[in-house]
């Protein structure tokens, strides 16, 4: 079995790393520590973005990593409230990373309440046409969002990050970006802790009969169905059992009954309502 992360092309042509490690909550502070610490245990995909504060960290674990650039997929996001000024941001957040360009920049929420995603998404697309962003792409998009930015602008989002685990699987805004050739990044993809994915009996049977963990079995649930994902833990521990899950797979019938779980409950804010 190919026990390297498995990559996806995204509709522009790159490729992305379908497992990677996210910074959410992880404090300025300890960032540089815990992302070296990702990356010696094998992640080269990050996910990190201007709210978090952590860019810097992120950006020193990378240069002391004496890992090569083009092995690094390194993603961040533009806040709501820079919407309105996205190109000092980029830069803002570039001059943070200590990079010259990122693999994916993402509009973080639409807002629509601001009215200003889609002259931002025009920024983007600049960005992305100096080359300082490969890709671009947007977070938190419901379908009405989407369909503006196909109506009104030119280049197609690379991927929607959106949360999404074996509970909330998002269905609709799932089907309609794929059917446009949008990636899916599933945030929260362990429920955040929040939500009691592993005690659920599918997964806990899954894990026994694999030999994995639970948390094990829910990653390899998004690497099968499709997501790219980024789980986050602060433990180097948890970290390499994340990143451990290459070396097996589920059955049909395991993914069936993990995508059963579905309960349409969100951790977090609806995209309508975050600014
Ligand atoms: P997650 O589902 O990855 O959960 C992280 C939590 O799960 C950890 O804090 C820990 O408590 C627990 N955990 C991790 N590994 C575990 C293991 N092996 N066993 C038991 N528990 C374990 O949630 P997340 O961090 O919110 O999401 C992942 C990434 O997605 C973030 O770090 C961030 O990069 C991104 N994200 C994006 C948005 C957005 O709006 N675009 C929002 C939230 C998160």
């Amino acid at each position: 079995m190919k026990t390297s992360v498995p990559s996806i092309t995204l509709n522009d042509g790159h490729t992305i790393p379908q497992l990677g490690f996210g910074v959410f909550k992880v404090e300025p502070t300890e960032t540089k520590r815990i992302v070296s610490d990702a990356l010696r245990v094998g992640y080269r995909h990050l996910d990190t973005a201007a709210i978090y504060g952590n860019e810097q960290g992120v950006g020193d674990a990378i240069a002391t990593s004496g890992i090569d650039r083009g092995e690094l997929y390194v993603t961040t996001k533009l806040w709501n409230a820079r919407q309105g000024d996205a190109l000092d941001a980029f830069d803002e957040s570039l001059e943070k990373l200590g990079l010259d360009y990122v693999d994916l920049y993402l509009i973080h929420w639409p807002a629509p309440a601001n009215g200003r995603f889609v002259d931002a998404w025009k920024s983007l697309e600049k960005i992305r046409e100096s080359g300082r962003a490969r890709s671009i792409g947007v977070s938190n998009f419901e379908e009405a969002h989407l369909q503006r930015l196909l109506a009104e602008t030119e280049v197609v989002p690379a991927v929607n990050q959106i949360e999404l685990h074996p509970a909330h699987q998002q269905q609709k805004v799932t089907e309609f970006a794929r059917r446009k050739g949008i990636a899916i990044e599933a945030w929260g993809p362990l429920g955040q802790g929040k939500y009691p994915l592993f005690e659920e009996t599918v997964v806990a049977v899954a894990a026994e009969a694999h030999d994995k963990t639970p948390a094990q079995v829910v990653i390899r649930w998004h690497l099968q169905t499709g997501n790219i994902v980024f789980p986050k833990s602060n433990s180097r521990e948890r970290m390499a059992e994340n990143f451990d899950v290459l070396d097996f797979a589920l059955s049909d019938s395991e993914v069936a009954a993990i995508s059963g779980l579905e309960r349409s409950g969100r951790m977090g804010g609806h995209p309508n309502d975050v600014n």
